[in-house]
């Protein structure tokens, strides 16, 4: 799977769904982008048609109802809809990397029976809570708890900015919560929720500043009471596993970064080849031409890094430094050829129905969520020994 590094060619596979998802986003999700992110509303006619051609299953065995491809095929899609539409990608990579992943990696065959083949049809979505109001980054310091009553978990706490929770096809929530301590330190375990469930609510949605048809809400638990039997994986070992879910999901954060970067070129080439001022293209100018090459120098180098990170993690090498610096560095240059493309474009690029203006707002989060940018220099400076 790797030989392609060396010579920068995709194998036939990839490059043929890189192909089949790029004409999806140009003629499905392109087309009602604006009007999603204008009216804040979910896509779900995009979301089935996703579901239709397999893409929430792509990194799943078929026995599970996936595509048996792997983590990359999920990058490389992921690329190409982050090129026309963030919100659509989140959605696709919280689905499979946050929602659908956890049971695959940490459920007992059981779990995997129930969830799965609902999941990876993408008639479902799962959500991922893990983080709090009280914090994010410092995800030891969850406040949520569950004790064990007659047979049953009961879950109180709350939990913040969780992405695909509310959604109508939402019917699973996989959240970590304090369920004892060990050695005087809090054992977090990991414990799922369908949805619906009495005693949980998804509170109303976020107004955010990008990503506005993707769906994000504050959750409650009140006395959730869920069989013993939904504990994901192993007592006590819920952070470590999300840690782990958290290490592929900078790799595909990543590659939507990326198709973000692309994005943002591939349209400032073409604005800057129809676009005049003083008499000529505004392509012409060095000035422009030059901040362009650098734009299109940003996405190169991070598509390099998302790759290399992913052939450390399909060979089973480890990849925690690669997917940091892969996160880290496609998610900067999906923040700076958004400014840069906004530029580019004039005045036109403050205007929302352009994509570069849907860009400078959506990519901010990149550098946040899944580990801010802060974490993955810690996490980088970590693995050189400091
Ligand atoms: C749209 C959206 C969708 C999201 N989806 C999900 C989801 O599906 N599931 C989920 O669980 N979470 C989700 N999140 C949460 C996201 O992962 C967190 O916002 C992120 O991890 C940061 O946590 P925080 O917001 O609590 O910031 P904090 O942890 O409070 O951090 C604030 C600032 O302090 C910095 N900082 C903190 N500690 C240190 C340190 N030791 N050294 C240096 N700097 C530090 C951070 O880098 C940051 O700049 C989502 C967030 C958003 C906005």
């Amino acid at each position: 799977m790797t030989d392609f590094l060396a010579t920068g060619m995709l194998p036939d596979h990839y490059e043929q769904l890189a192909k089949t998802v790029r004409d999806f986003a140009q003629s499905v999700v392109a087309p009602v982008a604006a009007k999603h992110d204008a009216e804040h509303s979910f896509p779900y006619e995009v979301v089935a048609g996703m579901a239709d051609m397999g893409l929430f299953g792509l990194p799943f065995p078929e026995e599970y109802g996936g595509m048996g491809g792997d983590y990359f095929a999920l990058c490389l899609a992921l690329e190409e809809l982050g090129k026309v539409d963030q919100s659509v990608a989140i959605t696709l990579e919280a689905g499979v990397s946050l929602g659908a992943m956890p049971v695959y990696r940490f459920g007992n065959e059981a779990q995997k029976q129930e969830w799965l083949p609902q999941l990876t049809s993408g008639r479902a979505l799962a959500a991922f809570g893990l983080t709090e109001p009280g914090g994010g980054t410092d995800a030891g310091a969850t406040k949520t708890t569950a004790r064990l009553d007659d047979g049953h978990w009961v879950i109180n706490g709350s939990k913040q900015f969780i992405t695909n929770s509310g959604t109508g096809i939402t019917k699973l929530v996989t959240v970590t919560a304090v369920t004892g301590e060990t050695d005087g330190k809090k054992e977090i375990s990991t414990i799922l929720v369908p949805v619906p469930t009495p005693g949980f609510t998804a509170e109303p949605a976020y107004n955010k500043v990008g990503w506005n048809a993707s769906d994000t809400h504050p959750l409650s638990f009140d006395d959730v009471r869920v069989p013993q039997e939904n504990l994901l994986g192993e007592r006590g070992r819920g952070y470590a596993n999300f840690l782990r879910i958290l290490d592929e999901g900078r790799i595909a954060i990543a590659a939507l970064s990326v198709g973000a970067a692309q994005g943002c070129v591939d349209e400032c080439v073409k604005y800057a080849k129809e676009r005049e001022a003083f008499g000529r293209k505004i392509g012409e100018n060095q000035a422009i031409a030059f901040k362009i090459a650098r734009m299109e120098a940003r996405a190169h180098t991070a598509r390099t890094a998302y790759y290399d990170a992913a052939a450390l993690m399909l060979s089973g090498k480890p990849f925690k430094k690669h997917a940091a610096i892969a996160k880290m560095v496609a998610s900067e240059a999906a923040m700076d050829n958004a400014r840069d493309a906004t530029q580019v474009f004039g005045g036109y690029g403050f205007m929302n129905e352009f994509v570069v203006a849907r860009h400078y707002r959506d990519s901010k989060i990149l550098e946040i969520g899944e580990g801010t940018t802060e974490v993955q220099l810690m996490l980088i400076a970590r693995e050189a020994g400091l």
